[in-house]
C-alpha cells in the first residue's frame, strides 16, 4: 500500500499551540523594551493628528490591585486602538505623590514631623518613600503589557510639577478664585488635617442624644409670641413653670459652642403644659414633633396650651444651659421635622448649616477646640479635655443644672476619617478657598458640561448633581508632605500681599530648582523689601492633593511637548464623578475659562462572582500579579474587554479560568490559519481578487464586514463588543464554516494551485487583519501572531494601522446573500447528518451521502456550485431533488428543504477519505479517488467556488 501522506500539503506551523503565556509574555517584553517599540510608535506616528488620554495618577504607595489593573488597561486599549486607527496617541503615565497616606508611612518609620525628625528630612524620606512605591506599581502596569513612557512619568512631586502646582494655584488667586475664610471643614483630631470632602467614608457610630431646656430670659416676651387655646384651660391659659425651648443634640460636646436656637419660619411649635421633674414646666416643641419628644421624656401628661409659627419667635431670647450666655432664636431653611424637636442648637463652629445661618445673622465661630481636638484653656468647665471623650461630662453638668430632658444612645452612620477610621468633627478654621460663587466658578464649570462627552451617558447628571452640591474648595491642609500654597499674607489684616502673581512667579522658579522646600526654607525677607518682610508672613499650609492631581491639565497636558490640553479624554472609575474629573473641571474652569477633557469615559469597579466587594477578610480578592504570573496578562487583558465595564466587574478565578478558554478558542483559530499559510510567499503566491474563489471572496469580505463593526467598536470604547464580534467570527464564520470546509482543497489541492492558493490568500488577509482586531485587547498575541505570518513586515503590529487589502463582495454573481443561504442550508445538513451518527447509522461525514431535496429557488441556487456542493456540505456525495420527490426525507429548519442521509456503499480514498464510486477503478493507484490520482499525476483539480 503506498502511503500518500506526502502528497498532501498538511499544515505546518511555529506558533506554538499554547499559549504558555506566563513564560513566553516576560520575553516579549523584553524584546519590546530592547528594541524600544513605544519609541517605535511615536516615530511612525509622527505628524498624524493627536490623540491625547491624559492619564490620572494612581496614588504612589502600596501594590497595585485589580481596580488599577482594569483601569490601566482600558486606558491601554484606547491608546492602541487610537494609534491603528491613525492617530499620535502618546500615553504619559503618572502619579500622585504627595499627601496623607505617605505621610503616615513615613511618621510609621521615622516619627512626626518637626517633633522625632525635622521636616527636611521628613520630606526627604516621603520623596524617597513616594519614588520606591512608583518603581514597584511601574514594574507591575509594564508587565501587563501597558505601553507609555515609563522612563519619564509624570509626578506631581518632580521640582517642574510642584512649581506648575504653585502656578496654577496663582493663575486661580490672579483670576479672583481664592479666598481665605473661617469655615467649619471636616476636620480629623487624629491626623491634626482638614480633610477633603473625599476623604470622609461614613462608619456607624453610637452617639449620645440628650434632649436640653434652654429656659426663657423673658418669658412674657417670649409668651408674647403664642395664641393661646381659649377652650380647655380657661383661667391658666397662661399656665405655669418655666418657659422653655427644647433642643436634641447627638454631639454633646458642641453644647459649649451653643450660639443660636434655629427654627423653621413656616413650621408650627407648640407651648406645652406638663411637669418636670414633679415640677410644673412649659416647653416650647415644633408641633409636629411634640409626641415623639413627649415619649421620649417619659412624659404622658400634657396639654398644648398655645401655638405659633417660627417666625413669630425670631428674636426671642432663651439661657444657654450651662454658661452666662444669650441665646437667641434665629431661622433657617435646614430645620426639618424628621427627627428632634424642631428647635435646632446652633454652633457656627461645628457645622455648616450652622456656620451659614451664624453668618446671616452675624453670630461668629468661637473657636474653643485646638487642631488636636482638645478644649483650650479659656474654655470654661471643659479646658483641656478631649472631644472624644467630653460627652460624658458635657451630660453630666446639663444634669446638675437641671436642664436634661432625656438621654440615649443611638446609632448612626457619621463621617470618619478614610484614612485613619476615626470620627471627624466639623470645626471653623482659617483655610483657603476656592470659591465656587465669588468668580462665577460653579454656573460657569455647570454651563461647561455642554461641551463633555460622556461614555456612558448617565456620567453627565450624576457630574453635575454632585457639582452643584459643591460648596467652596478648601484647598489648604496643616500637613508636611505637600505642595506650599505659597503665598504672603498681611500679619494683621490677613490680605494677599498686593504683588502675589509676581511673588508666587519667583517662588515657582526656585522650586523648579529645589523642589518645594524652597518655599519652607525661604524668609519673607528673600523676596520682599525689608519694610514688607516685617508686615508679612508665609503661609505655611500645605495644598490638597485633590489640587495637585486637579491641575495636571496645567502642570502636564501644558507642559509636555507631545501632550495638549484639552485631552480628548479622562478615564477613570466611576467615583472620579466626585473626585477626580470634579478637581480638574473646576481647575480647568478656575486657570483657563474651560474644562481641560472633552471626554470622560467611566469605568465600574470590580467585585467577586457574588457581587461583593474585595477583601482580605473575604478571601476573594484576584491580585492582577498572581493572574499574569499564572495564566498571563493576555487573560486578564481579555477579561477586561470581555466584562461589561459600565457596570461593577465581576472576576473569580472560575470567571478567568472561562476567559482562558475563550483565549483558546482565539488562539487556535489564529493557529489553524498561520498553519495553513504553510508555504505562502505573499508576495508570489497571492492570487488576484478577481481570481480567487466565490467562498474565499466571501471570507475576505466577512472579515471586511466584520473590521467595519470592530472598528466601530473601539471607536465608541465598547470593547464587549469587540471581544463578542471577533469571538464569533472564529467560532461561528471560521470555525463552523469557512476553515471547516476549505481543510479538503488545502490539504488534497496541488501545492501551488489556485484552488490552494486562493484560500491561502484569503486566509492571510484574514490573519493580517485579525492580528491588528486583537491587539489593543491581547497585545502579546497580536504580536505573537504577527511574527508567524509569513512576508515582510513591521517589528510589531502596535506600529500598525488597521488592515487596509481587505476587499467587499459587493458585485459577485455569488455575493453576501447567497453564501449566507449556503451556510444555513450547510447547518441544516451537519444537524441531519449528527442525528444519524448518533444513531449510529454511520461515523463522520465522509461516511455519508446525502440528498437535498429542495424548492425551486433553493434548487437552482445550490444547482450552482454543481459537484462542489459535496465539498462545502464535507461529504462524499451530495446530490439535489425537487423537493416534490422527497418521500422519506427529514425536515429541516430551512424552509422548502428536506434532507435524506445514507452511508455511502463506496470504499474510501486512502487519501483525501471522500468515497467514491470511482475509488479501486484506476490502475495506476487503486486506493485513490478520480480526483486525488487527478492531484497526484495530473493537472490538478479545478475549483470554482469552494
Ligand atoms: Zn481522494
Amino acid at each position: 500500500m503506498t502511503d500518500y501522506k506526502h502528497t498532501l500539503n498538511l499544515p505546518e506551523t511555529d506558533f506554538p499551540m499554547r499559549g504558555n503565556l506566563a513564560k513566553r509574555e516576560p520575553d516579549m517584553l523584553k524584546r519590546w523594551y530592547d528594541e524600544e517599540l513605544y519609541e517605535e510608535i511615536r516615530k511612525v506616528s509622527e505628524g498624524r493628528d493627536k490623540f491625547i488620554l491624559h492619564d490620572g495618577p494612581p496614588y504612589a504607595n502600596g501594590d497595585i490591585h485589580i481596580g488599577h489593573a482594569v483601569n490601566k488597561i482600558i486606558k491601554d486599549m484606547i491608546i492602541k486602538s487610537k494609534t491603528l486607527s491613525g492617530f499620535d496617541a502618546p500615553y504619559v503615565p503618572g502619579w500622585d505623590c504627595h499627601g496623607l497616606p505617605i505621610e503616615h508611612k513615613v511618621e510609621g518609620m521615622l516619627g512626626k514631623a518637626g517633633d522625632k525628625v525635622d521636616f527636611k528630612t521628613f520630606r526627604a524620606k516621603c520623596r524617597q518613600y513616594a519614588a520606591k512605591q512608583v518603581d514597584g506599581q511601574r514594574e507591575d502596569f509594564k508587565r501587563m503589557g501597558i505601553l507609555g513612557t515609563w522612563d519619564k512619568p509624570y509626578l506631581t512631586m518632580d521640582f517642574q510639577t510642584e512649581a506648575d502646582i504653585i502656578r496654577a494655584l496663582g493663575k486661580i488667586t490672579d483670576n479672583g478664585h481664592l479666598v481665605k475664610g473661617y469655615k467649619p471643614v471636616y476636620w480629623s483630631v487624629v491626623g491634626g488635617s482638614a480633610l477633603a470632602e473625599a476623604e470622609v467614608e461614613y462608619q456607624e457610630k453610637t452617639s449620645t442624644q440628650i434632649d436640653v431646656r434652654y429656659a426663657a430670659l423673658d418669658e412674657a416676651d417670649l409668651l408674647s409670641a403664642f395664641d393661646y387655646e381659649t377652650d380647655g384651660c380657661e383661667g391658666k391659659e397662661r399656665g405655669e413653670g418655666e418657659v422653655a425651648a427644647v433642643i436634641w443634640t447627638t454631639t454633646p460636646w458642641t453644647l459649649p459652642s451653643s450660639q443660636a436656637i434655629t427654627l423653621g419660619a413656616d413650621l408650627g411649635y407648640a407651648l406645652i403644659q406638663c411637669e418636670v421633674n414633679g415640677q410644673p414646666a412649659r416647653l416650647i416643641l415644633g408641633e409636629q414633633l411634640v409626641e415623639s419628644a413627649m415619649q421620649r421624656y417619659g412624659i404622658e401628661d400634657y396639654t398644648i396650651i398655645a401655638r405659633t409659627l417660627g417666625a413669630r419667635l425670631e428674636g426671642k431670647r432663651v439661657a444657654h444651659p450651662f454658661y452666662n450666655r444669650e441665646i437667641p432664636l434665629i431661622l433657617g431653611d435646614h430645620v426639618t421635622t424628621d427627627a428632634g424637636t424642631g428647635c435646632v442648637h446652633t454652633a457656627p463652629d461645628h457645622g455648616v448649616d450652622d456656620f451659614n445661618v451664624g453668618k446671616k445673622y452675624d453670630i461668629g465661630t468661637l473657636n474653643y477646640l485646638d487642631d488636636a481636638g482638645i478644649f483650650r484653656s479659656n474654655v470654661e468647665l471643659f479646658a483641656g479635655e478631649h472631644v472624644y471623650k467630653v460627652d460624658p461630662k458635657v451630660v453630666d453638668v446639663v444634669t446638675e443644672k437641671g436642664r436634661l430632658l432625656a438621654q440615649a444612645k443611638m446609632v448612626h452612620s457619621y463621617p470618619h476619617c478614610w484614612r485613619t477610621k476615626t470620627p471627624l468633627i466639623f470645626r471653623a478654621t482659617p483655610q483657603w478657598f476656592i470659591s465656587m460663587e465669588k468668580e462665577g466658578l460653579l454656573s460657569t464649570a455647570m454651563k461647561s458640561l455642554d461641551t463633555v462627552k460622556f461614555t456612558p451617558d448617565w456620567g453627565r447628571n450624576r457630574m453635575e448633581s454632585m457639582l452643584s452640591q459643591s460648596p467652596d474648595w478648601c484647598i489648604s491642609r496643616q500637613r508636611t508632605w505637600g505642595v506650599p500654597i505659597a503665598l504672603f499674607i498681611h500679619k494683621e489684616t490677613e490680605e494677599l500681599h498686593p504683588e502675589t502673581s509676581a511673588l508666587i512667579e519667583q517662588v515657582a522658579l526656585r522650586v523648579e530648582q529645589e523642589g518645594m522646600d524652597a518655599w519652607f526654607d525661604l524668609q519673607p525677607a528673600d523676596l520682599l523689601s525689608a519694610e514688607d518682610a516685617e508686615h508679612y508672613v508665609k503661609v505655611t499650609d500645605t495644598l490638597d492633593v485633590w489640587f495637585d492631581s486637579g491641575v495636571t491639565h496645567y502642570s502636564v497636558l501644558d507642559r509636555r511637548e507631545e501632550l495638549r490640553s484639552p485631552a480628548d479624554i479622562y478615564v477613570e472609575g466611576s467615583d472620579q464623578h466626585r473626585g477626580w474629573f470634579q478637581s480638574s473641571l473646576k481647575t480647568g474652569i478656575a486657570t483657563k475659562g474651560i474644562p481641560p477633557y472633552k471626554q470622560l469615559l467611566t469605568h465600574g469597579f470590580t467585585v467577586d462572582a457574588n457581587g461583593r466587594k474585595m477583601s482580605k477578610s473575604l478571601g476573594n480578592v484576584i491580585a492582577p500579579q498572581k493572574v499574569f504570573k499564572s495564566l498571563g496578562a493576555d487573560i486578564l487583558r481579555l477579561w477586561v474587554s470581555a466584562t461589561d465595564y459600565t457596570a461593577e466587574m465581576t472576576v473569580s478565578d472560575e470567571i478567568l479560568k472561562r476567559t482562558a478558554d475563550s483565549y483558546r478558542r482565539i488562539r487556535n483559530t489564529a493557529r489553524f490559519l498561520l498553519s495553513n499559510l504553510n508555504g505562502f510567499n505573499p508576495e508570489t503566491d497571492s492570487v488576484a481578487w478577481e481570481d480567487m474563489l466565490s467562498l474565499d471572496r466571501w471570507a475576505v469580505d466577512r472579515a471586511m464586514r466584520l473590521q467595519e463593526e470592530v472598528i466601530e467598536s473601539y471607536d465608541s470604547y465598547n470593547f464587549l463588543n469587540v471581544y463578542q464580534k471577533v469571538h464569533n467570527f472564529c467560532s461561528l464564520d471560521l470555525g463552523g464554516f469557512y476553515l471547516d470546509i476549505i481543510k479538503d482543497r488545502q490539504y488534497t489541492t496541488q501545492s501551488d494551485s489556485l484552488a490552494r492558493r486562493s484560500c491561502q490568500t484569503a486566509m492571510f488577509h484574514i490573519i493580517e487583519a485579525f492580528a491588528r482586531w486583537i491587539a489593543p485587547v491581547t497585545s502579546f498575541t497580536a504580536d505573537e501572531i504577527w511574527q508567524a505570518i509569513p512576508g515582510q513586515r513591521s517589528k510589531s503590529v502596535l506600529l500598525e494601522t488597521w488592515y487596509e487589502d481587505l476587499k467587499s463582495l459587493e458585485g459577485d454573481e455569488l455575493g453576501r446573500e447567497y453564501w449566507n443561504s449556503v451556510m444555513t442550508v450547510k447547518h441544516a445538513v451537519n444537524k441531519a447528518l449528527e442525528d444519524a451518527r448518533k444513531e449510529s447509522v454511520m461515523g463522520g461525514g465522509l461516511e455519508a451521502e446525502v440528498t437535498l431535496f429542495a424548492n425551486d429557488e433553493l434548487l437552482e441556487a445550490l444547482g450552482k456550485l454543481g459537484d462542489e456542493l459535496r465539498f462545502v456540505l464535507i461529504t462524499s456525495q451530495a446530490e439535489l431533488k425537487p423537493l416534490s420527490e422527497a418521500t422519506d426525507a427529514v425536515d429541516t429548519d430551512v424552509e422548502g428543504l428536506k434532507v435524506s442521509v445514507r452511508k455511502s456503499a463506496h470504499e474510501k480514498c486512502d487519501r483525501c477519505w471522500h468515497r467514491r464510486e470511482d475509488v479501486g477503478t484506476i490502475e495506476t493507484h487503486t486506493t485513490l479517488c478520480g480526483r486525488c490520482v487527478e492531484n497526484v499525476d495530473g493537472k490538478g483539480e479545478i475549483r470554482q467556488f469552494a
